[in-house]
């Protein structure tokens, strides 16, 4: 684009802001670019089909709008996705759903539970299944929507109204704690009320590669597959589970296949993007790059606040503006954090029979381990090692060598001193009183490769979530 196209485009743009809500810019606006201005024309670069069709559908007036007024004269918009991955198989299009649709009532409740959800194996909602175990408050109306997570939420919306012919497979990642499970509730539970005939599975991967395994035990495949290739709906938690698991990802990878040819609808959540889980087989990955890939980053400021209120409102629990505020400004990264914080006040407030104040919940955030953040022990980090490379703990913190022991304890040194407070000579006298040099060398190759492979970043991204220090 000339100069003068690119001045027209960063003027629409605050042109924009001044037009749209400062959420709806965040979302929908923040990702896209002028890539042509020509004439009255002019090209805006999506990140995905999902985005064109959003705005297509939403903005395209008020973009219009603007445009206009930058040139002074009527104006012609187009969006256009820019850099998607060419899906291998084309994808019938659809109308995105329009968010603000009221949610029709939910199906009787359950009785109340804690919040914490028990998952069951295999689930359905057809004749011969047992009912579909969801957790009450996992519902689309539950759900908060904000920047860090409407694309997704949205996605989940539409794939619920119109499953097999939206986005399919929906691939939804995030880290610990931000809503995926939530959002594959809630696809099943609309899904469920709207097609209350169709066969739903959900199910954790975990569980799936157990019952994988024990049909494999049983000589029983077929059984298997029948169950699992004959749903309308199916929808895997947590599918980084597969890591590293190739039978389990084979089995799966026809299991795809054959619900993807009868246009069945796929959901599956990850905490990470397809292409950032390790030993994920490439054509697994590049399946579920065929439908849309979207992620829930970490909720802002306004957005904790509001799900704060929400799940205070659940709770029946009278919390102060003031009080809402500081809890959202202490816990930042996870929002199962924020309903434990939630539920420690409570306790705190039944306990000594106040109101809750902002002096209350101080009191609560101190003492609970929400507030102050766990201290991560050098035995933790070794823990997870060890179980992500099969290795012994033994093994790792002797004066064994060899690269099946050295990869993992390196990979330990560094975690270590990523997750918590000690010193290189402390991670050394750890590992069987090697000196603070071979800890820091060991670091450093670590680093290195963690600048330079992508996937192995990610994988040290995931593992130092896991052990809550990120
Ligand atoms: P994940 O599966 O990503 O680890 P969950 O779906 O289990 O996370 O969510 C953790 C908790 O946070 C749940 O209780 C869920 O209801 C809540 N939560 C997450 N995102 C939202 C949101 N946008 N609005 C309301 N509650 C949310
Ligand atoms: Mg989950």
């Amino acid at each position: 684009m000339d100069s003068e196209a690119t001045r027209k485009a960063s003027v629409l743009f605050d042109t924009l802001k001044r037009k749209v809500s400062r959420q709806q810019f965040a979302t929908w606006f923040q990702r896209t670019r002028v890539v042509a201005w020509k004439g009255g024309e002019i090209t805006v670069g999506v990140p995905n089909r999902f985005y064109q069709e959003w705005m297509q559908k939403h903005f395209i007036g008020v973009v219009a709008e603007a445009a206009g007024e930058v040139q002074d004269a009527p104006a012609r918009v187009a969006f256009q996705v820019l850099d998607e991955p060419a899906p291998d198989s084309p994808a019938p299009e659809i109308a995105a759903p329009s968010v603000s649709a009221t949610p029709a009532p939910q199906p009787a409740a359950q009785p109340v539970d804690d919040g914490r959800y028990v998952p069951t194996p295999f689930v359905g909602s057809g004749a011969h299944d047992a009912p579909l175990r969801l957790n009450e408050h996992y519902t689309f109306d539950n759900f908060v929507m904000g920047p860090s997570n409407s694309v997704a939420y949205a996605a989940a919306m539409a794939v619920a109204q119109k499953p097999g012919r939206a986005y399919n497979p929906l691939f939804i990642h995030g880290s610990v704690g931000l809503g995926k499970t939530h959002l594959l509730h809630a696809i099943c539970r609309d899904f469920m009320r709207r097609s209350p005939q169709d066969r739903v599975c959900f199910l954790s991967c975990e569980e799936f590669t157990n019952e994988f395994v024990q049909a494999l035990g049983r000589k029983d495949l077929q059984r298997f597959r029948d169950r699992f290739r004959t749903v309308n709906l199916l929808v895997i938690d947590d599918i980084h589970f597969l890591e590293g698991k190739e039978r389990t990802q084979e089995e799966f990878f026809h299991t795809f296949n054959q619900l993807y040819r009868g246009n069945q609808q796929i959901v599956v959540s990850s905490d990470a993007a397809p292409s950032e889980i390790p030993t994920l087989e490439e054509r697994l990955v590049s399946r579920f790059q065929w439908g849309l890939v979207t992620k829930l980053e970490q909720p802002e400021m306004e957005t904790r606040m509001a799900i704060l209120r929400r799940k205070a409102e659940i709770r029946d629990m009278h919390v102060p503006g003031e009080a809402i505020e500081y809890i959202a400004d202490s816990i930042r990264s996870n929002i199962r954090e924020l309903e434990g914080a939630l539920l420690s006040i409570q306790a705190r407030a039944r306990v000594t029979q106040e109101h809750i104040t902002l002096s209350l919940v101080k009191e609560a955030l101190a003492g609970s381990a929400s507030g102050t953040r766990k201290v991560i022990t050098l035995d933790d980090v070794v823990g997870l090692v060890c179980d992500h490379f099969q290795v012994r703990i033994g093994d790792l913190r002797s004066k064994k060598r060899g690269r099946s022991v050295s990869e993992p304890r390196q990979v330990a040194m560094y975690l270590m001193r990523r997750v918590t407070k000690h010193s290189l000579d402390d991670v050394g006298a750890f590992f069987g009183g090697r000196d603070h040099s071979t800890v820091l060398y060991a670091v450093r190759k670590v680093q290195s490769r963690v600048d330079e492979d992508q996937r192995f970043s990610a994988l040290m991204d995931r593992m130092a979530d896991r052990l809550g220090g990120r």
